[in-house]
């Protein structure tokens, strides 16, 4: 059996007596890397159906099997919480999704606003992100990331009964109004670009009822920061930490 400590997101359901065929990349990483034989224990989850031991059946250079065994730890969802974010330098969008999985945001959603000015998004590689994230910080759930979509029109076809904590800078040093404790019910954090949000951007958030306007304290926040605070606030005041 061995003390399972590798953990391995798998896109094949997880359960009893389940067979996982991994991939080129999983092998390699398992078999190559970590150096495991058959008969080695890792812990796999997929997303949906919690954490579980897998025995090593078959160790090939480019392919192998697990079977799982025992299950180790429920699928912990995280709140209902979308993070939508202007992207920004790779790096610092990279570094947003990261922490975005392991403070617990259950969706992300990178939105164009009028003065995003990003390097080129490449969606594939923040779920991987994501995944990565989720198989270090113990999380048994992977955040959904949306392709990227125009802030606009997100916002014309918001959900009535999500709130959104609006990050707006010109708030900065302004006190803070997010509510504490009780039932949060689904919400969403937004996080602007560097550019901060357009007149009719603002215009836009300000007119919708689902809108709390918020400030991240005195100081300006990169956005990067911001995202990271924003979601320890909400989290602090209403969330899974509250
Ligand atoms: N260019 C803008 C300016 O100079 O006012 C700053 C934009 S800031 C780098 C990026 C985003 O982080 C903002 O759009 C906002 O969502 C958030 N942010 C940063 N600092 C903040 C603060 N003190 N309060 C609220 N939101 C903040």
């Amino acid at each position: 059996m061995g003390n399972a400590k590798i953990r391995l997101f798998v896109d094949q359901p997880v359960g009893q007596g389940q067979v996982i065929a991994l991939n080129e990349g999983q092998a390699n990483y398992l078999f190559n890397v970590m150096r495991l034989g058959v008969g080695a224990s890792v812990l796999v989850f997929d997303g949906e159906n919690g954490e579980w031991r897998a025995e090593v059946a078959e160790a090939g250079k480019r392919k192998g099997l697990l079977v799982c065994m025992d299950q180790t730890a429920p699928l912990r969802m995280p709140p209902d919480l979308w993070l939508l974010f202007a992207p920004i330098k790779k790096a610092r969008t990279d570094f947003i999704v990261e922490k975005a999985t392991e403070l617990g945001a259950a969706r992300v959603m990178p939105v164009q606003t009028r003065f995003t000015n990003a390097d080129r998004i490449r969606v594939d590689k923040l779920r991987a992100h994501a995944i990565e994230a989720a198989e270090q910080c113990g999380g048994t759930f992977v955040p959904v990331v949306d392709d990227v979509q125009p802030l606009a029109k997100v916002l014309a076809a918001w959900p009535a009964d999500r709130q959104i904590l609006w990050c707006n800078e010109h708030l900065a040093g302004v006190a803070q109004a997010l509510p504490k404790g009780g039932a949060a019910g689904p919400w969403a954090v937004l996080i602007g670009p560097e550019g901060g949000f357009s007149e009719e951007e603002q215009a836009q958030l300000a007119a919708m009822p689902q809108v709390v306007q918020a400030s991240l304290g005195p100081r300006i926040l990169r956005a990067d920061t911001a995202a990271v605070a924003a979601l320890t606030l909400w989290q602090a005041q209403l969330g899974d930490w509250a």
